[in-house]
């Protein structure tokens, strides 16, 4: 039986209500009186329920999708404005007991190379990533109690925050771990994470079950239960995803959906990021494997509906996408990218060689520079953020969604997002992107509606250019 605040996971992810939800949606796919009142109801920038979005993503006429594109481009700028928020992954390990079919980690895989960051690689890597500018990442790390025990990972976190390269840190740490206890996530917390990232990878459980033949990872209701012990353990953002190419992502569509509807209801906070990997190829991975491959035209369709639908979640595209993909969904509601990342195992200090026996999780399909990132970037419009305010701000959980919710949350975004491109630029930046990010924060400071937070902007960058750092609001 189908409910929202139920703690587990067959009933707040009921596979009877999604395929009452498809069928209900199927039914109403030309109906555009029904069509017309979603679509007016997503105006108010409020969201839809899965069962509305779901019928939106059965809708094929041309113009109610346009009308839904313009509207997710609108919400997108209404909350979040035009900054894109950047960050990179960084693998420690890739040793993992599970069998997940669609990775090329799982443990029969005997070809790749495996591979565990020391502490003392962590400090090359993490070196090289704030060399290239970046402050936030996203720890990677398969399953292994042996080999990537929950201290291993404390005690990466906290080498991390430490290295201070030049004027560098990393100044938020999200953890993308396999699903753990409440005594682990509370230390994660305690380790001063930013979001708790977990992908479902499918809702569907049958499938589910298949697609993780063996290993911890094979109970899907530890799995997907998973959030609500990180929330339980103090962890208050948290971060979904389903890998798009595995099941029918009408289906995915609805649970993701369905997911941060639970959320909401029973922590009163919804998901912090919604992430849209789909399979891509990698080392022992073919995604021509899997049956359920989107078009490029469906990834757009969904992208904009998660956008309508929960107006207050950011949205990660990785360099999974190719910059053709990313610039194309960018302004359907993407709030954050990943850029010039490494998939490998010790890949931004000694990048892997193409005859070397590759460590990488998926082939990258995005290779530019975080220059090139940041450069293109500005040239279609948008401010590449280094911000990491709100956590260390305090903000998180239903502080952070009272202030998003109501549309506030921009005018902590648009002035960090400048102050700390200012950084990149003075740091890091290349002539050319230097030259042009300077003229858009000069531009864009000009932009900001409150006097007092312009002037201390206008006063910020001033004192970033005079050689000091970390400022935000
Ligand atoms: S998806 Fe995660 S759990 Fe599964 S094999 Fe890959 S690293 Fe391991
Ligand atoms: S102010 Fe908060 S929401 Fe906005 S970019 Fe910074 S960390 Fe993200």
């Amino acid at each position: 039986m189908y409910n929202a605040k139920s703690l587990k996971a067959e009933e707040f992810i009921s596979d009877e209500e999604i395929k009452e939800t498809l069928a209900y949606a199927d039914a109403n796919r030309e109906n555009f009186e029904l069509i017309d009142s979603i679509i007016e109801k997503a105006r108010e920038k409020k969201g839809l329920s899965h069962r509305e979005a779901s019928v939106l993503l059965a809708c094929e006429d041309e113009e109610k999708i346009k009308q839904i594109y313009e509207l997710a481009e609108q919400i997108k700028k209404d909350y979040y404005g035009n900054r894109i928020v950047l960050f990179a992954p960084l693998y420690l390990s890739n040793y993992c007991v599970n069998g997940c079919v669609y990775c090329p980690y799982h443990m029969k895989n005997k070809h790749i190379a495996r591979k565990k960051l020391t502490q003392e690689d962590i400090v090359r890597e993490v070196t090289a990533l704030q060399d290239m500018g970046h402050k936030r990442l996203a720890i990677e790390a398969g399953e292994d109690s042996v080999n990537n025990p929950i201290e291993y990972i404390l005690e990466s976190i906290k080498t991390i925050y430490s290295i201070k390269h030049k004027n560098g840190a990393i100044r938020r740490v999200n953890v993308n771990i396999a699903a753990t206890t409440v005594e682990n996530y509370r230390k994660l917390k305690d380790a001063g994470i930013g979001t708790y990232i977990l992908f479902q990878e499918t809702y569907h459980k049958e499938s589910y079950e298949k697609l993780h033949p063996t290993g911890p990872k094979h109970d899907y209701a530890y799995h997907t239960e998973a959030m609500d012990r990180a929330m339980e353990g103090g962890i208050d953002d948290v971060g979904l995803g389903v890998l798009f190419g595995l099941e029918m992502y009408r289906y995915e569509f609805a649970g993701l959906l369905m997911h941060a509807e639970h959320l909401e209801a029973v922590h009163g906070v919804g998901p912090h990021t919604i992430s849209v990997p789909r399979v891509k190829h990698a080392d022992d991975i073919d995604p021509a494997a899997f049956d359920n491959g989107i078009s490029d035209d469906i990834f757009a369709k969904i992208c904009a509906l998660i956008r309508i639908s929960v107006p207050y979640t950011g949205m990660i595209i990785s360099t999974r996408e190719s910059q053709t993909v990313r610039e194309r969904v960018l302004p359907l509601g993407v709030s954050q990218i990943s850029g010039a990342s490494r998939t490998s195992v010790g890949g931004y200090a000694e990048p892997e060689t193409p005859d070397e026996v590759t460590s990488a999780q998926f082939d990258v399909s995005d290779n530019r520079t975080l220059d090139e990132v940041v450069n293109w970037l500005m040239k279609l419009g948008y401010i590449p953020s280094f911000c990491t305010a709100c956590y260390r701000e305090g903000r998180t959980g239903d502080r952070f969604m009272a202030l998003c919710k109501n549309m506030q949350i921009l005018n902590c975004c648009h002035p960090n997002a400048l102050m700390t491109l200012k950084e990149y630029l003075e740091d890091y930046a290349s002539e050319e992107t230097r030259r042009i990010g300077m003229a858009l924060i000069d531009r864009e400071l000009e932009n900001i509606p409150n006097p007092k937070v312009k002037q201390k902007a206008y006063e910020c960058i001033h004192d970033i250019e005079g050689g000091q750092r970390d400022f935000r609001f």
